[in-house]
């Protein structure tokens, strides 16, 4: 079984291949900069990684580079596309409509259509995606994977926002929750580890977006992202948690746009904005070199990440594991030792030679001997997750 996964996104492509059931990773690779005539497709196989710059002013276009990629007689990696027999689409918002995995129909797709007013810079991107591998892995049964749905299991009294009741059903406002597909993945590892029946985890998944989920035998509890992924922690240029307040002082004040605060919150805020860098190992090499904003910036995005931990160790009533997911969570152990720093109270304590391990491939455990929290580095692999999803669901339709 040849499953193809796809994130679309508004200039990107990022997919893999997988034969299934054995999760082989046939190929992977990202089309970027879509709609530009510099764009740029990468290709990757066990035998080959491959550049190139072209004009691919679309998703089709892109996808159908992939495709004769795919076809070309060196990769020898699929005869035809018929061949594909599921593609996995990552669609990051489900709303309330889609709590499971789910095979696309027309239905589906305009049901995302209209979940697009609640994820208006990634719904459509993933829906142009699921059209266009329509049309060239035609005989594929195309499936949905959403990053809301893993979050569907959070309780009314942690989903709700305290506005009038009536208002939150008309508008369709409630905490989604995001990050799930990676949340899933991470945390079924962990409760593999722990081989325990009942579990009480905190995953954090820190990359370019991040977000904290409480976990209970395997169910998120909280996660926090809430109606956006905007909320929460501090990240690469999105603010996190901010008082609303703030919003209506420089609209009202200042006359700043709705548009204008959007950007203002999603593009040029988060370490971003603290600092004029984005990417962890700058500001962090910069703040090495006494750089006073960016020792700052690490400051505020560390204390963060500890104010949610003991929050959501309170929600669980204890704690067995935490998980160390994605860009940062996986690389950067200067992060994972401070966000662990003076909470041994809590039971946890890290072992600092552990933390400096060189490979991050596999389940890395970095808790000292004594500790009572494990503290788990866990590589996320959201594509595979989308595959297995995917796949059961197809064998679930035919039992
Ligand atoms: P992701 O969104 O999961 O791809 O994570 C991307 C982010 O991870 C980058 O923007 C960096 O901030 C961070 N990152 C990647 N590698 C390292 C590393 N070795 N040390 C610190 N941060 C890293």
């Amino acid at each position: 079984m040849q499953v193809l996964v796809l994130n679309s996104g508004s200039s990107s492509i990022k997919f893999k291949l997988f034969k299934m059931p054995e999760e082989t990773k046939l190929c992977a690779g990202l089309i970027e900069r879509i709609g530009h005539r510099d764009a740029k497709f990468t290709f990757s196989t066990q035998k080959e990684t491959l550049q190139l710059t072209r004009d691919i002013p679309n998703h089709k276009v892109g996808l159908e580079i992939l495709a004769k990629k795919l076809l070309h007689k060196d990769s020898g990696i699929i005869n035809s596309t018929d061949d594909i027999n599921i593609v996995g689409h990552r669609v990051v918002h489900g709303g309330k409509l889609f709590r499971d995995t789910t095979e696309i129909t027309q239905a589906v797709k305009d049901k995302i259509k209209s979940l697009s007013t609640l994820a208006p810079l990634h719904n459509p991107p993933n829906l142009e995606g699921i059209e266009v591998a329509e049309t060239i892995f035609k005989k594929a049964k195309q499936v949905a994977v959403f990053d809301t749905a893993f979050h569907q299991s959070i309780p009314d009294y942690a989903n709700k926002y305290a506005i009038p009741i009536d208002f939150s059903e008309k508008h369709s406002i409630r905490v989604y929750g995001f990050h799930g597909i990676s949340h899933e993945y991470v945390s079924e590892k962990a409760i593999q580890y722990l081989g325990k029946k009942h579990s009480k985890i905190i995953s954090l998944h820190l990359g370019n977006g991040c977000s904290i989920t409480a976990l209970k035998d395997g169910k998120s509890m909280d996660n926090s992202q809430g109606f956006s992924p905007i909320n929460g922690l501090i990240m690469g240029t999105r603010s996190g948690d901010v008082d609303p307040s703030i919003i209506f002082h420089l609209a009202e004040k200042y006359d700043y746009s709705i548009d204008e605060i959007s950007t203002l919150l999603q593009k040029k805020s988060g370490m971003f904005g603290l600092t004029g860098y984005n990417d962890l190992r700058d500001i962090k090499a910069e703040a090495k070199k006494g750089n006073k904003a960016c020792q700052l910036a690490l400051e505020m995005n560390i204390y963060r990440i500890k104010k949610y931990i003991g929050a959501y160790a309170a929600v669980l009533n204890g704690l067995d594991a935490i998980v160390f997911t994605a860009g940062i969570g996986e690389n950067s152990s200067y992060m994972r030792q401070h966000i662990c720093e003076d909470m041994d109270f809590l039971g946890i304590s890290l072992d600092e030679e552990k933390n400096n391990f060189d490979s991050n491939t596999g389940i890395k455990a970095i808790h000292s001997d004594t500790a009572k929290v494990k503290l788990l580095v866990i590589p996320t692999n959201e594509e595979l997750e989308i595959a297995k999803q995917a796949c059961d669901l197809l064998a679930n339709n035919l039992n």
